[in-house]
């Protein structure tokens, strides 16, 4: 049977996936600031017109991030089958977050050992980039010819919002409905789960202005730090609690990501604490916020609180002073009931692992929002090896045993989306 044959080469191919994984962890391309990207692109071009792809390489030309000391790479291999649709395409990203501290071994050696792969994107997302290109190249080592097309890209700066990644392959129409009929995007949400979206985010910075003043006399001042505290305690009294109480339909995970949250990303205000200090009352106090709105709430309705809460302290705080600025907004996705690229996923997940795929949805965000939003294209998920809670953590980890199992439901779901096979 064919699929068997495919799922035979995946097998056949281990220790290479597990290598190639090894191969792409050794090159540190660390976010910030951007480190090796072009030599990591190169890596991965190459690796895909060894398995048979056109491969192009894009530098994201006109994005603030893409310098020449800091190269912004894309690169989209292309394989046609007897058509150009139905055609699949799968998307990872290949920057890393810093190693960070607490780690027991090098995090840019691939270390392999008692059934992982260690190192820094082990399993976010370099696992998943070599999961993508070896079901690809199963298929083909099968002696299987796809009646359409698949596509694989790795794209940098997911870490920081990818806007010179898969945004900028969205906007120059590459990664588009027009073109496109499915994307899938191997994050670790964890072997047997697909994910189905994530929450929306909005970052804001809060300036608060005040009246400089002798520090000895500070009711001839007016405290930007005091005014900034007293929206802090009513966020803290009034609008934490009502984030609370909502929750979203969508599965977010873990459970309690599920509502609606506020963090408090950093805060300054008045003088340098580490310098010498002048007896003067604090003139401005700046904060920035991040919020995670659900669905159900939307944007418009999540900024339009902040609004009004400012609003209510100015009321009782007659000197307030304050500026609101948004620094991002990203939208909730919700892959649609009914996808396609959901119910390939749900049967490929049931052959191999033989039980069903739970359906999630991102705590974060990822590169999900520009495919959706940019591109057009709903049919979007995330489905990969690793799991989601050793991503970002020292002694980053995937499983030999989920990198084997997710290339094979690849593998399945390629056959089925492309119409090669179901
Ligand atoms: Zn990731």
């Amino acid at each position: 049977m064919l699929t068997d044959r495919v799922l035979g080469a995946v097998d056949a191919a281990a220790a290479e996936i597990v290598a190639f994984t090894s191969a792409l962890i050794e090159i540190p391309t660390v976010n910030p600031p951007g480190e090796h990207y072009a030599d990591c692109a190169r890596v991965i071009g190459e690796k895909l017109s060894a398995c048979g792809f056109e491969v192009d390489y894009f530098p994201a030309e006109g994005s603030a991030e893409h310098t020449a000391s800091h190269p912004r790479i894309n690169v989209v291999g292309l394989r046609r089958g007897r058509a150009d649709r139905p055609a699949v395409h799968l998307n990872g990203h290949y920057d890393v977050v810093p190693a960070g501290a607490g780690w027991t071994m090098d995090p840019f050696a691939g270390i392999v050992r008692d059934g992982r792969i260690y190192g820094r994107g082990a399993c976010d997302m370099k696992a998943g980039i070599a999961a993508a290109v070896y079901a690809a190249e199963a298929i083909r080592r099968a002696g299987v010819e796809l009646a359409g097309s698949i596509e694989i890209s790795a794209t940098p700066d997911e870490e920081s919002g990818g806007f010179a990644g898969a945004a900028w392959l969205a906007r120059q129409g590459r990664l588009s409905a027009a073109r496109l009929d499915a994307v899938i995007i191997p994050e670790p949400l964890n072997v047997d789960r697909i994910c189905i979206g994530h929450r929306g985010v909005y970052w804001f910075e809060l300036t608060t202005h005040g009246r400089i003043g002798h520090g000895s006399m500070p009711f001839l001042g007016v405290s930007a730090i005091e005014h900034m505290a007293v929206i802090l305690e009513r966020m803290r009294r009034d609008l934490l609690p009502a984030l609370a109480s909502r929750t979203t339909a969508m599965p977010v995970v873990p459970d309690a990501a599920r509502q609606a949250t506020l963090n408090v990303n950093g805060i300054s205000g008045g003088q340098p604490v580490d310098g010498l200090q002048t007896p003067c009352v604090a003139d401005v106090c700046r904060a920035v916020f991040d919020r995670r709105f659900l669905l159900e709430e939307g944007f418009e309705a999540t900024r339009a609180e902040i609004e009004s809460l400012l609003e209510q302290v100015r009321r009782t705080t007659p000197a307030l002073r304050y500026e609101l600025r948004d620094l991002m907004v990203v939208h909730p996705v919700r892959t649609p009931d009914g996808s396609a690229v959901v119910s390939a996923l749900d049967r490929a997940v049931r052959a191999i692992l033989g039980r069903p795929a739970g359906h999630v949805a991102s705590p974060g965000t990822y590169d999900h929002k520009h495919v959706d939003r940019i591109g057009g294209i709903k049919e979007c998920v995330a489905y990969g090896p690793g799991i989601l809670d050793v991503a970002h953590q020292p002694d980053e980890w995937c499983g030999v045993d989920d990198l084997i199992n997710a290339t094979k439901v690849l593998a399945l779901a390629i056959l089925e989306l492309t119409g090669t096979a179901n």
